[in-house]
């Protein structure tokens, strides 16, 4: 191959923005381009049996170099690219889970995980059961069927936190895969392989990708783990296409100054919702008073660009309105801060009992935060608030 990684930093210690620059990506030998050239093939020269270039097996450089990239930002082995964080999480799923298996899962999963074990688990002979956000009943519902535990932390939209090791620890005693959506914390503020988790997936469609122009998914985990992922990708097929590939990579390089900056307005803002009378709840790991605060303070190494709020005595709905600067969209991560009503998006296929039992009020709000100035951002609230 023409475009090779570079050699010098080969098995180099990095810390995370040097990593999320330099590893995985290929240095073009014959013009020294610093970047990953796009190769647009479809078909390679076979070159041996087992390794010919094929974007369906997942193997092209554009697809190995973002795999690398989340690897290592990670700490894991090695990693893999899809075509959706949804392509991902189901591979990684029935890589695991078959017929007259048990999974356990939490119940404030992310809606389309929830959706795929709800309507599909049955069809592959899969068992599931739903359990509130904390280690000791995901512990509690655990059978001696139990082969996959499924965690997400912080939860969406209500910002829970689970203790990861705690879990993962039982989970290592009973052989027992445990996969982890990591898309709210992202790498740089939560890695859940040093706790003990075996697989990380993420809806690379947001922090990852950052800008809201992509759709993709990643996992991170040992070789071992990835044997089987890869065989069962290779055959549902959800791989993501090498110009996409070039664009995930390129944002991956922004990641860290990114989710850092984000994180730390995230803060602010929470910290000035918190601090408002027309403000009935502020849901932000990062908050003192919040439940999961303490634990969140030592699994996170940052608590993250969500939060979710409750306003008093407004109309949710014309609150949004109001504001100028953050917008109205049901996806989160970019660089632009979104807001969205989960009981009319996320949770609207629920039951208003069954929403109002997990705490999704019909006035709370979930907030992204974007990249904009922590002043404008609160500008921009405390106007809504006034007028709404
Ligand atoms: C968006 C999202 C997903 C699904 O990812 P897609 O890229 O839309 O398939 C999974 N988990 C979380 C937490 C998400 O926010």
């Amino acid at each position: 191959m023409l475009a090779v990684l570079n050699e010098k930093t080969k098995g180099k210690k990095m810390k995370i923005n040097t990593i999320a620059i330099h590893k995985g990506t290929l240095r073009d030998k014959t013009t020294g381009g610093v970047n990953t050239p796009v190769y647009t093939s479809s078909a390679y020269a076979y070159i041996n049996r087992e390794d010919t270039f094929y974007p369906r097996y997942f193997n092209t450089p554009n697809q190995d170099a973002v795999a690398k990239k989340i690897a290592a930002l990670e700490h894991a082995e090695t990693g893999l690219v899809f075509s959706s964080g949804m392509g991902a999480m189901s591979t990684a799923i029935l890589a695991f889970a078959g017929t007259g298996d048990h999974v356990v899962m939490l119940d404030a999963l992310y809606g389309g995980t929830h959706y795929f074990a709800t309507q599909w688990f049955s069809h592959f002979g899969i068992d599931c059961t739903f359990t509130k956000t904390t280690a000791e009943d995901v512990i509690n519902q655990v059978t001696s069927k139990t082969k996959v535990i499924v965690i997400e932390s912080p939860t969406n939209p209500l910002l829970a936190v689970v203790d990861i090791e705690k879990i993962a620890r039982f989970a290592r005693q009973e052989k027992i895969t445990t996969i982890i959506d990591n898309t709210f914390a992202s790498p740089v503020n939560q890695t859940p392989l040093d706790l003990g988790i075996d697989i990380v997936v993420h809806s690379g469609t947001k922090y990852l990708g950052g800008h809201s122009d992509l759709c993709c998914g990643m996992v991170a985990c040992s070789g071992e783990k990835l044997e089987k992922i890869l065989s069962l990708a290779r055959g549902l097929g959800p791989s993501l296409d090498p110009r996409s590939c070039y664009l995930l990579e390129r944002s991956m390089k922004t990641l860290v100054l990114r989710v850092t900056a984000q994180t730390r307005t995230a803060m602010e803002v929470a910290n000035f919702l918190e601090s408002r009378p027309d403000i009935a709840a502020v849901y932000y790991p990062g908050l003192e008073c919040f439940k999961g605060h303490e634990i969140a303070k030592r699994q996170m190494t940052g608590f993250g660009a969500m939060l979710s709020f409750e306003i008093k005595d407004k109309d949710p709905d014309r609150f949004i309105e109001e504001l100028k600067i953050i917008s109205p969209a049901v996806s989160l991560g970019g660089v632009e801060s979104t807001i969205c009503s989960p009981s009319l998006t996320s949770h609207a296929k629920m039951s208003s009992t069954e929403r109002l039992r997990i705490g999704v009020t019909d006035s709370l709000l979930r907030l992204s935060i974007g990249l904009e100035d922590a002043d404008d951002l609160k500008q921009d609230l405390d106007a809504a608030l006034k007028k709404g």
